[in-house]
């Protein structure tokens, strides 16, 4: 019997739309191959929609939303429209919607990639970067006053619950356990916010006893980014807040080689609501439209997504795709290859079916 899956589709904009089209592309291929179906909604929630309706998506999107087993997006963002509007009318509403807690981003140096660091190899950098994804510093509560004078204020609220902390902690910890050194580091800046993040470490002396067999330590946000670089294979799952989390994945991100193979999945720990499937990178307008966009990043989505929906088959055939390609290319421009978004994925296709 083939699993069906529903499958939320949101291309969004600029090179979104492209790493989405080259996955489709590479999932259509495989669901005979490993006996899965996607039935999808194509969704055109978007800059244009905007442009045309005044909101990125309709009233009762969450509900649309909801009625599928996952979301596969690919990016927000145009040129001419602030991006606190496009990210708070799309994907942050969604994310804090659906209570998708935990946003999942792994990272590591495949064979075939060339990192920066001159200490680094394959091996070395294995990471999961586990960020709260609901509160915190993007829980969108804040004010302006004074707009336009000289005394023009601004506030921007930073609001943790134990409930938000501790849902994302236990699932952290969950993940670490699955891992073969079972390692977890808490980043926080406890020593300068003294109130949610002095929170955030009391709840987690709490939830770590109940996980004896994982190892932790903890770290300030500012000294961690000093052990990325020199000490990369000492860490294994990174556990931070919305923020810390944001710009720790996209420095992981560059470490192993390029923000164009960087995937994430944004989940609910409890799968109440489904989970929303993404590249770590953004619309990037510098090189949308001509058909470069590394569509790897996506490809990594997508399995991480098809192991969500339990197609653990599927989702290992395609991270052995994934690692093929990256070994022996092609390549696209990020990753220093000549190769367009089209060869890579068809490069991927080839190497499923072999
Ligand atoms: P966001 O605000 O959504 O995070 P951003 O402004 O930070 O977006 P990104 O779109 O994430 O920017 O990308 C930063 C830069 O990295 C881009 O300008 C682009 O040059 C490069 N880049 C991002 N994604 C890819 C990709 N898939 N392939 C090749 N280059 C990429
Ligand atoms: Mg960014």
């Amino acid at each position: 019997m083939v699993n069906a899956h529903k499958i939320a589709c949101i291309p969004g904009d600029g090179i979104g739309i492209e790493v989405i089209e080259a996955s489709i592309k590479v999932l259509e291929v495989m669901q005979p191959l490993f006996g899965f179906k996607f039935e999808y909604t194509d969704l055109p929630w978007s800059s244009a929609y905007y442009k045309k309706n005044g909101r990125y998506m309709p009233p009762d999107a969450l509900e649309i939303l909801k009625a599928h087993d996952a979301i596969f997006f690919g990016a927000v963002g145009a040129p001419d429209i602030p991006d606190h509007i496009s990210l708070w009318e799309l994907l942050l509403p969604i994310r804090q919607g659906l209570q998708l807690g935990s946003n999942v981003r792994p990272s590591k140096i495949f064979k075939g990639v060339k990192p920066p660091l001159a200490n680094c190899e394959v091996g070395d950098l294995n990471w999961l970067i586990l960020r709260e994804n609901c509160e915190g510093e993007y829980c969108g509560q804040g004010g302006r006053s004074h707009t336009g004078t000289p005394y023009a204020l601004g506030t921007e609220l930073a609001v943790f619950t134990r409930f938000g902390i501790e849902r994302h902690m236990r699932f952290a910890f969950e993940l670490a356990r699955q891992r073969p050194r079972k390692m977890l580091t808490l980043v926080t800046k406890s020593n300068a916010m003294r109130h949610g993040m002095v929170l955030w470490d009391e709840v987690f002396y709490d939830v770590a006893k109940d996980f004896p067999d994982v190892k932790w330590d903890k770290m300030l946000v500012d000294a961690v980014t000093i052990r990325m670089v020199q000490k990369p294979k000492s860490l294994d799952v990174i556990l931070c807040t919305n923020l810390h989390g944001d710009i720790l994945s996209d420095l992981a991100a560059a470490l192993s080689g390029s923000i164009g193979i960087a995937p994430s999945a944004n989940v609910d720990p409890e799968r109440k609501a489904p989970g929303l499937f993404e590249p770590v990178h953004g619309a990037a307008f510098d090189i949308m439209g001509k058909g470069i966009a590394n569509p790897i990043a996506t490809f990594w989505s997508a399995a991480e997504m098809l192991r969500w929906l339990g197609e653990e088959k599927a989702a290992d055939g395609l991270m052995s795709a994934i690692e093929h390609v990256l070994e022996h290319g092609p390549l696209t421009g990020d990753l220093g290859g000549k190769a367009n978004t089209e060869q890579v994925t068809q490069a991927i296709i080839s190497a499923l079916k072999q």
